[in-house]
C-alpha cells in the first residue's frame, strides 16, 4: 500500500496496480452472472445456477429429450411462474419434441423405450391414444419378467387416465408459449384463477387460449414476458429472440403500422416456425427467408378482423361498465355471443363500443347490456351517455363540445 504514496512512481505502474486490485476483488466475491443473488453462496462463476440451468434447458430442446423437464425457478418472475407451472412446461417440451405433422413416429427409437415415454407421446400428440395402447399391449405380450410386466401395466393405467388431457397439437410450441403469456395479463385481476392455480388439472395445463392485447402497452409487456420465457426455457438465446422481435414487431411499428398488425405478424412468424414441415426454421432465420410481403398482407387482414381500431380520430375515453376490467372476462367461457343485446338496459355495452365480442352474456348468449354509444356527455345529467344507436369506436356523432373524458357529476 505504501507504494502508492511514493510520489516518483510512474503512472503506468499505478494503473497496473489499480486494475490488479480490482480483478482480485471481483473474482473473490461477486458472481458476474447473478451478482450473488442466487444460492449457494460464493459459487464460482461457472457453477452459477443461472448459467447451468439455461444450458441444461437448451440441451433438452436441442436433443429433443421427451420427459425431461426444464428448470426455471431462478429465471421467471413470480407471476410468470404461476402460469408456467411444471405440467405447462412439460407440455411445451412435448410440443417441441413432436414429429413433423402427419408423420407417424418410430416407437423403436430410444426416445420411446420407456413405457412412460409412450404415454407421454400420446398426451403430447406424437401419436394417437389407440396407437400408444396398441404398442403397450404388444410390449406386454413380449415382456419376460414380473417387474417389466408391472411397469407396462402401470403405463397402460396412466394412459387411460390421461386420455382427457391431451395437448392440442394444432398449437405449436411458440404459439402455445405466446398464448400462455397472454393469459398472464388477461388473468392478472382474476382472483379465482389465482386461487385455483395451485390445484390446476392437467387438462387446463395443456390448453391455452390466446387473449389478444387490448392496448399497445399490454402488447409490449407480453413481448417482454415472452422473451423472458423463451430465454429461460432455453428455446432460444437472448440475442436471437431480441433480434427476431426487433425485425418482426418493432420493424412493423416503425413503419407506422397499427400495433395489432405487428401482433398478427408475430403470430404468423411463430406459426411458420412451429409448422415448418422441414423443421429448419427458427427465430434466427425465419424473417430473412423472404415472403415478408405475403405475411404482411395476411397480418393486415387478420388485424382488421381481430383488432377493430377505434377510427383515426382520437376518441375520448368512454364509459366502461363497473368491473369491466379483465376480472369479469370469461364468466361463462362456453357461452358464445349470439349477436342479440338487451336494449332495455340503461347501461351501454363496453364491448360493443370497443368493437370486440360481448363478454357479459345471458344463458342464451345475448348481451345483457344495450348496444348504444357509451361516450360520456355533459348535458344528460350525472353519468350521462350519448346513448346514440352507434358504437363509439366507429365515431360518435354527439356534439364535440359536449363530449366528456369522465362521467358528468
Ligand atoms: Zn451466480
Ligand atoms: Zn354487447
Ligand atoms: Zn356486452
Ligand atoms: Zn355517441
Amino acid at each position: 500500500m505504501s507504494l502508492l504514496f511514493l510520489a516518483p512512481l510512474s503512472s503506468t505502474v499505478r494503473v497496473g496496480a489499480f486494475v490488479f486490485a480490482n480483478l482480485g476483488y471481483a473474482e473473490a466475491t461477486v458472481c458476474p452472472h447473478c451478482k450473488d443473488t442466487i444460492l449457494p453462496a460464493a459459487h464460482p462463476a461457472t457453477a452459477c445456477p443461472l448459467v447451468t440451468e439455461l444450458n441444461n434447458n437448451a440441451a433438452i430442446f436441442t436433443n429433443k429429450r421427451l420427459g425431461s423437464s426444464p428448470t426455471v425457478v431462478h429465471s421467471l418472475t413470480h407471476e410468470l411462474a404461476m402460469q408456467f407451472t411444471r405440467p405447462v412446461i412439460d407440455a411445451i417440451v412435448g410440443l417441441a419434441c413432436a414429429p413433423v405433422h402427419g408423420l407417424s413416429i418410430d416407437f423403436t427409437d430410444p426416445t420411446y423405450t420407456q413405457s412412460n415415454a409412450v404415454v407421454k407421446a400420446a398426451v403430447y400428440g406424437h401419436c394417437s391414444f389407440a396407437e400408444a395402447s396398441a404398442i403397450l399391449s404388444e410390449r406386454l405380450d413380449a415382456a419376460g419378467d414380473m417387474p417389466s410386466i408391472e411397469k407396462i401395466r402401470g403405463a397402460m393405467d396412466s394412459l387411460k387416465s390421461a386420455s382427457e388431457s391431451a395437448v392440442n397439437t394444432a398449437t405449436g410450441t411458440h404459439l402455445f408459449v405466446w398464448a400462455r403469456v397472454s393469459n398472464v395479463i388477461s388473468k392478472r385481476l382474476d382472483l379465482t384463477f389465482k386461487l385455483e392455480a395451485a390445484g390446476k388439472s392437467k387438462a387446463t395445463s395443456h390448453s391455452a387460449t390466446l387473449v389478444r392485447p387490448e392496448t399497445e402497452s399490454e402488447f409490449y409487456e407480453m413481448i417482454h414476458l415472452f422473451v423472458m420465457v423463451v430465454i429461460s426455457l432455453g428455446l432460444s438465446s437472448a440475442i436471437i429472440v431480441m433480434k427476431f422481435i426487433d425485425d418482426v414487431v418493432f420493424g412493423t411499428v416503425r413503419m407506422k403500422e397499427h400495433f395489432g398488425v405487428a401482433h398478427e405478424l408475430l403470430l404468423l412468424y411463430l406459426r411458420e416456425i412451429d409448422f415448418d414441415p422441414a423443421r429448419v426454421l427458427h427465430m434466427a432465420n425465419v424473417f430473412r427467408r423472404g415472403g415478408q410481403d405475403t405475411l404482411m398482407s395476411e397480418a393486415r387482414r387478420n388485424a382488421a378482423a381481430s383488432f377493430r381500431t377505434c377510427g383515426a380520430n382520437l376518441q375520448l375515453d368512454g364509459a366502461k361498465y363497473p368491473g369491466s376490467d379483465r376480472a369479469t372476462k370469461n364468466l361463462k367461457p362456453d357461452i358464445k355471443p349470439n349477436g342479440k343485446h338487451d336494449d332495455s338496459s340503461k347501461k351501454p355495452c363496453a364491448d360493443f363500443n370497443a368493437g370486440r365480442p360481448c363478454r357479459t352474456l345471458k344463458a342464451d348468449g345475448s348481451c345483457v347490456f344495450s348496444h348504444r354509444c357509451n361516450q360520456f356527455v355533459s348535458d344528460k345529467g350525472p353519468l350521462g351517455y350519448c346513448f346514440g344507436p352507434h358504437a363509439r369506436c366507429t365515431g360518435c356523432t354527439y356534439a364535440d363540445d359536449k363530449k366528456l373524458k369522465s362521467p358528468a357529476k
